[in-house]
């Protein structure tokens, strides 16, 4: 019998954060709702496994660090 494991999704990451760019502010790791990023001194990343592509983490960016990476959507829908 054919068994499905329904838990385990492949989900790919949409989210782009543009290198340098970044002034560590902390505004994204506030409204993400997953916890899914990561920002420590001078350091940021989203956790893949976490990250749901809500898109919350990219309004909030006020210098437009973050962006929703269109190549992956596409790729997402092949
Ligand atoms: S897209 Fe959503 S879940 Fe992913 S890091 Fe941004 S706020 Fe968090
Ligand atoms: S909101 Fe933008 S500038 Fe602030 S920590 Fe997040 S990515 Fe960096």
């Amino acid at each position: 019998m054919l068994k499905y494991n329904y838990t385990k999704e492949i989900v790919l990451l949409l989210i782009e954060i543009l290198p340098d760019k970044c002034d560590f502010c902390g505004c994204c790791v506030g409204v993400c709702p997953e916890d899914a990023i990561e920002l420590k001194e001078a350091e940021i990343k989203i956790i893949e496994e976490l990250c749901t592509n809500c898109s919350k983490c990219v309004w909030s960016c006020p210098i437009e660090v973050l962006k929703f990476n269109r190549n992956g959507i596409e790729a997402a829908e092949l």
